[in-house]
């Protein structure tokens, strides 16, 4: 923070675990940073919590359904309440921000952002769904706009911290990934994986559709279509390398085959607080990694074959076009059916995979096209996952 006023920040996504994480951050550095407004889904308790604690000036609800419920939350009502996706695209642009965190999960994200690029924000993106679904849109806009970007996913973070200084051209992006918690399983073993399995992540505490997503590795496939956009590499010059002890966040190759690193501990709140801090740094909440306690790094190649989800974001990132948009909306599709126990562990793949393959793209859409097309994916997906019995309950189709 260069600025002798306070920071004032909006928290998209407030309650998630990112929102509480910057939340901490926050707290760590206040009073320099104040919380101006926070945007929270459906958890009004813990957003009560948080009002009555920072006194934002303004709150959006993002459920519009909440409405009859907001009687039994008077902390809420200190505030000046705003709703539905209106609401939070309002917060977005908060005339008095100065630092936009899009915590928000899934491509719900994509007008939020556009509404914080349109106003010139600082915007930290955790949210990578809205730059796989509209990468092409949102990363030119910002441009114009003189928004500027900073990735608080923790392998972009690790990227964007390696560039800083960097004058000469990058010649590859390698980014980590911990494997999840299935690595080592066998293809077999894999149709056999519980919720329960998948939700328990070896090395980071998140959310339960993107701990889903890094066991599939489709996390990792949505962050090499991320960060082909905010680097714009080509998606030949972006490796993943499985490094388990996660240790190192992410590198960037030089020209000349220097290979530089950033490492840490696995703790969101480093990559946060660089969001709030840049280009300065100060100290974090996070603790000090001491390489010798973890004594060896090692790294292998992802085995696209036991998931395939990896290999399919490199076509569809390369296809580009609609065909991203359309990956990107099946699969949170397919995990809220997978978590919902509707469906099995191998079939959020098999489910996203038909719907690539069934989608005509449009190579240059618009916006508008993009949320359209995000739209008819999500209900296209859902009557492919589910059929209604004569009861009018929904039932499994696949499983
Ligand atoms: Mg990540």
């Amino acid at each position: 923070m260069v600025e002798m006023r306070p920071m004032k920040v909006v928290v998209l996504g407030a309650t998630g675990s990112i929102g509480r994480q910057t939340l901490e951050v926050a707290e760590a550095f206040y009073p320099d940073c104040q919380v101006v407004g926070l945007a929270g889904g459906n958890n009004l308790d813990l957003l009560e919590k948080q009002v009555l604690k920072w006194r934002p000036r303004r709150v959006a609800i993002g459920n519009e359904t909440l409405k009859d419920q907001i009687k039994n939350y008077p902390g809420l009502n200190q505030t000046e309440i705003f709703w539905g996706m209106e609401g939070i695209c309002h917060l977005a642009a908060f005339e008095d921000a100065d630092l936009i965190i899009q915590a928000l999960g899934g491509a719900v994200g994509i007008l939020p952002t556009v509404s914080a690029i349109r106003a010139g924000k600082r915007i930290g993106l955790a949210n990578k769904e809205t730059l796989v679904a509209a990468g092409d849109i949102v990363i030119p806009l910002a441009q114009k706009c003189q928004a500027q970007i900073i990735p608080v996913d923790s392998e972009h973070s690790a990227i964007f911290q390696c560039l800083q200084g960097e004058k000469s051209a990058v010649k590859a992006l390698w980014l980590t990934a911990s494997g999840g918690p299935f690595y080592q399983w066998t293809e077999a073993d894999l149709e056999k994986v519980r919720v329960e399995d998948a939700l328990r992540h070896p090395r980071w505490q998140m959310g339960a559709k993107i701990t889903v997503d890094s066991a599939t590795l489709m996390n990792k496939g949505l962050e090499v279509i991320e960060a082909h956009h905010l680097f714009g590499l080509p998606y030949d010059a972006i490796e993943v390398l499985i490094h388990p002890e996660s240790a190192i966040h992410s590198m960037i190759e030089t020209v000349d085959h220097a290979l530089i690193a950033q490492l840490g501990t696995a703790d969101m709140r480093l990559p946060i607080q660089y969001a709030f801090t840049w280009p300065a740094r100060k100290k974090s909440l996070a603790k000090r990694l001491n390489l010798a306690d973890i004594g060896s790094l090692h790294f292998v190649h992802p085995d696209m074959k036991k998931f395939p989800s990896l290999k399919m974001a490199y076509e569809v990132g390369k296809t580009g076009g609609t065909l991203p948009t359309v990956m990107n909306a099946a699969n949170e599709t397919a995990v809220a059916a997978f978590l919902d126990r509707k469906i099995g562990f191998r079939e959020i793949y098999r489910i996203t995979q038909t719907m690539t393959e069934r989608h005509a793209e449009i190579s240059h859409p618009t916006l508008e096209e993009i949320l359209e097309i995000d739209r008819q994916t999500r209900i296209q997906t859902e009557s492919y996952i589910y059929k209604f019995d004569k009861k009018g309950e929904m039932r499994c189709k696949l499983s």
